[in-house]
């Protein structure tokens, strides 16, 4: 199995390219973020822990992420492998995530890095806020929020999957969606075992 990592700051278009790669690839796609929107939406108790931090723009406890993504290993099939957005976001969830493939004698594939600069995760978002009536995209101090905890506790992933000989970078901008998108599939090509 495969198990690619999607990785970049919020609104560098991580789920605007996930479902191109999956279907390209037979990956399923795994959303942490969405994953945990769902659960606030059923009114789970997952949901009602997660509900606060999200809407500060923090992140949720890294055992709940990490149950939610063992329990996806465990269930799906029928993929060739996983394309993870938004997890793993902190060394720990990194570490842990060695270690849960590891279990499985299976390891990280590569790491697709998409980078925006932060002027442009504030324009994204504010543009995204109002289509998709997201709570976190809706205010300033969230938004803040989250680009700070991108820099403080997600960025140093950076460095863990080059020293891993990993992490592969492309630019989320500029351009429409669709050079974006063609830029982002054209380097994942380039990365194929
Ligand atoms: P974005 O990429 O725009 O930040 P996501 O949908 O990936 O949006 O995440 C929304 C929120 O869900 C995050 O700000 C965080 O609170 C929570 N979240 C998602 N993934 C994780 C994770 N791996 N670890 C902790 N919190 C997470």
């Amino acid at each position: 199995m495969k198990y690619y990592i999607l990785f970049g700051p919020p609104g560098a278009g991580k789920g605007t390219h996930a479902g191109a790669i999956s279907e390209k690839y037979n990956l399923k796609h795994i959303s942490t973020g969405e994953l945990l929107r769902a659960e606030i939406a059923a009114g789970t108790e997952l949901g009602k822990q997660a509900q606060a931090l999200i809407a500060a723009g923090s992140l949720v406890p890294d055992e709940v992420v990490e149950g939610m993504i063992e329990s996806a290993f465990d269930t799906i099939k029928g993929y060739d492998g996983f394309l993870l957005d938004g997890f793993p976001r902190t060394l720990g969830q990194a570490r842990d995530l060695d270690k849960i493939l590891g279990k499985r004698g299976e390891a990280v594939t590569a790491v697709i890095s998409i980078m925006i600069p932060d002027d442009l995760i504030r324009e994204r978002i504010a543009h995204r806020a109002a289509i998709e009536g997201r709570a976190d995209d809706a205010s300033e101090a969230t938004i803040t929020n989250r680009i700070n905890t991108y820099h403080a506790q997600t960025e140093p992933l950076i460095a863990y999957y080059k020293e891993a000989g990993k992490y592969h970078e492309v630019a989320g901008y500029p351009g429409n969606i669709e050079e974006n998108r063609a830029r982002v599939l054209k380097m994942v090509e380039g990365i194929q075992a």
